[in-house]
Formats: structure tokens, sequence, C-alpha cells
């Protein structure tokens, strides 16, 4: 079979560890990996045995698909150029910085016949693949991704950096249109949201509650989710998965009769890999990929609506 020609755009923190990914898949071809810095181009060449592109036009020529991990300003603007070059796309998150960014690539996509993924890496964590099959009619749902302060990120709010992942994740689960939101956040140290919490309200009575910080002492990454016959839950920083299953029934002194399963973390939890992996196959197959622009696109339209409404609560502090 023949191999795959694949390209990076932007090798920084992440697009370093998609050029490796790549590099060590059979069916791939890395024909290699484009950077506005050459200097850390030819660094993550040198790496993954591929070549470093002045010019990423080069690069787009010789490719039939791409991996962009720029900043997300430059998403849609690079984004454009390889689809109107009929080359599928991997896109890193959030798609783009506004909803008009991220339909302009989609209706290129469509058009196109392109495939286009995002990057939405939690959709592959082994936890939360280990649920889904438990997973039938969530009721309430609690998500944390509490985070020790880190410098990379923050030139976007705390719910386009971090919180993304998890209404990514629970729009995925509560298949049902939003009802309400009620959003609050605080600017700590950054000049934009550092903490923030939301609830999400569904039309089918499930009612989701997600917190997110990244000002943190120590991290915390868990997602609850309550069902009448069970509790699922993932501490992603434990390696933990509990499925606790209740009867309906309660015990002789009061409480609800129920047995906890503690199941194995999957070890073999190479989120990215299998992402990446899940996107070839997608270009192979032509298949739509588990993470659309479409999908990309509802993930950042909640996450600009909390933004939006969290403004309207904020006290500027002059302290
Ligand atoms: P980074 O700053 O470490 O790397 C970005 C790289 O892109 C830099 O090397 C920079 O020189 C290069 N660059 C800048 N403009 C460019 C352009 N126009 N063309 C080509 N290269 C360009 O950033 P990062 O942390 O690797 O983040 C990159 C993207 O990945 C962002 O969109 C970010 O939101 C996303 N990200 C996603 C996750 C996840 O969990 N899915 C995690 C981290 C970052």
């Amino acid at each position: 079979m023949k191999k795959i020609k694949v390209g990076v755009i932007g090798v920084g923190y992440l697009g370093n560890f998609h050029a490796q990914k790549y590099a060590a898949m059979d069916h791939v071809e890395l024909v290699g990996v484009f950077d506005t810095s050459i200097d850390r181009a030819q660094e993550i060449a040198a790496a993954c045995h591929t070549r470093a592109f002045a010019d990423y036009h080069e690069l787009i020529e010789r490719a039939q698909a791409v991996s962009i991990v720029t900043p997300t300003t430059f998403h849609h603007g690079v984004g454009m150029e390889c689809l109107a070059a009929g080359l599928d796309v991997m896109m890193e998150k959030p798609v783009t910085v506004t909803l008009d960014e991220a339909d302009q690539l989609i209706e290129l996509a469509s058009r196109q016949g392109c495939i286009l993924q995002v990057g939405h890496l939690e959709r592959f964590n082994p936890g939360i693949m280990a649920l889904e099959h438990y997973i039938d009619h969530p009721l309430y749902i609690e998500s944390q991704r509490i985070h020790q302060f880190n410098p990379r990120g923050n030139d976007v709010d705390v719910v386009l950096d971090l919180m993304i992942h998890d209404i990514d994740i629970i729009l995925s689960i509560v298949k049902s249109p939003l009802k309400a939101i009620r959003p609050l956040g605080s600017s700590i140290v950054t000049s934009s949201t550092d903490v923030a919490t939301a609830q999400l309200i569904f039309e089918n009575g499930c009612v989701a509650t997600v917190s997110a910080s990244r000002i943190a002492q120590s991290n915390v990454r868990q997602l609850v989710i309550h069902q009448k016959k069970s509790t699922l839950i993932v501490d992603y920083g434990k390696k933990d998965i509990t499925v606790i299953e209740r009867s309906g029934a309660m015990t002789a002194e009061g409480y609800p009769e129920e047995e906890a399963t503690h199941l194995p973390f999957p070890d073999q939890g190479d989120a990215l890999k299998a992402e990446l992996l899940h996107f070839i196959d997608a270009v192979q197959t032509r298949q739509q990929p588990k993470v659309s622009g479409v999908e990309g696109r509802q993930a950042l339209a909640l996450a600009l609506q909390l933004i939006d409404e969290m403004k309207e609560h904020q006290v500027t502090h002059n302290l």
C-alpha cells in the first residue's frame, strides 16, 4: 500500500510530537516540516529524519495531508491555503479564533472533498474511551480540569485553553441541545480569565458543571458522570476508572445498593498517537473523523458564548 504523505506546519511544543508520531508510523511518510522559525524546523526535521522547508508552499505541494499546529490565530489562514490546495487537514484545537473563520474552513473542506479533523485530544484519552460502553443517559456531569500555572497557552482565556476540552467531551456525550448556560470566571494572574466555572443545562434535563483553572498548586483532572443506574468516574491524574452500579434498591441501613468496580486504565494510552492514526485512517477511508470541523466549531461556539456571558458578570479589580 502507498504511504500517506504528511507534513507538519508549526513544530513548537505540540507540533514536535505530531512530527514524531507521524515519523514512527509505517504507513506514513513524513515529507517535511515547516515553522516560521527555520532553526526550530531544522531541529525537528533532523530528529525526525525528514526535511525542513523554508517556504510552506513547497511542503504543501509535496504532501497530501497536514497537521496544522501553529498558534490559533494562524489556523484559519494556513488552513484555507492547505484546503484550497486539496490537502486533508488535522487542525489543532481550538479550530479557529472566530466562528466565521471556522465556517469558512468547514465550507471549503466540504467543497474540496477534504477531511477536516480538529485536535480535541481528550476524545482519544484511553480513560474516556474505556467509559464509552457504560454511558447511556447522563443526568449530571461534573468535570474538573485544574492545572498549575504554565506560561504557554496564556495568550487565550482559560475557557479556550483548557475548558474547551471538557466542553467538547460533554457535547459528545449529551446528545441534546443546550437550554441555558451559567458561566462565571475571574482573571487572577493574567489579563484574561484564569479560573472559570460553568453550568450547562440541556433540554433533555442533563446538567453539567465544568470547572477549569490554570493557577492551581497541583493538577486535578476528573470527570464524573451520574446516571440513574450508575456513576462513572475517570481520574486522569491517578489513572483510575471507577464504575459504580446501582440496583435501584436501598440497603437495610438506608444506603443505595451499589457495587464499585475499578477498571484497568489502558496502558498503551498514547492519545496523540491514537488521534493521528484516526486522522490517517480518515484520509485513507474518506470517512468523517470522530472530531470533525463541525464538532470543533460546536465546542468553539459554546466556549465563545461562555466567555461572552462571563464578561457580563466580571468585576474589574483595581486592587
Ligand atoms: P508553540 O508556541 O509551542 O508552537 C507554535 C509553533 O508555531 C512555534 O514553533 C512557532 O514558531 C510556529 N509558528 C508561528 N506562526 C506560524 C505560522 N504562521 N506558520 C508556521 N509556524 C508558525 O505552541 P503549542 O503549544 O505547540 O500550540 C500550538 C497549537 O496547538 C495551538 O493552537 C494550541 O491551542 C494547540 N494545543 C493543543 C493542545 C491539545 O491538547 N490538543 C495542547 C497544546 C496546544
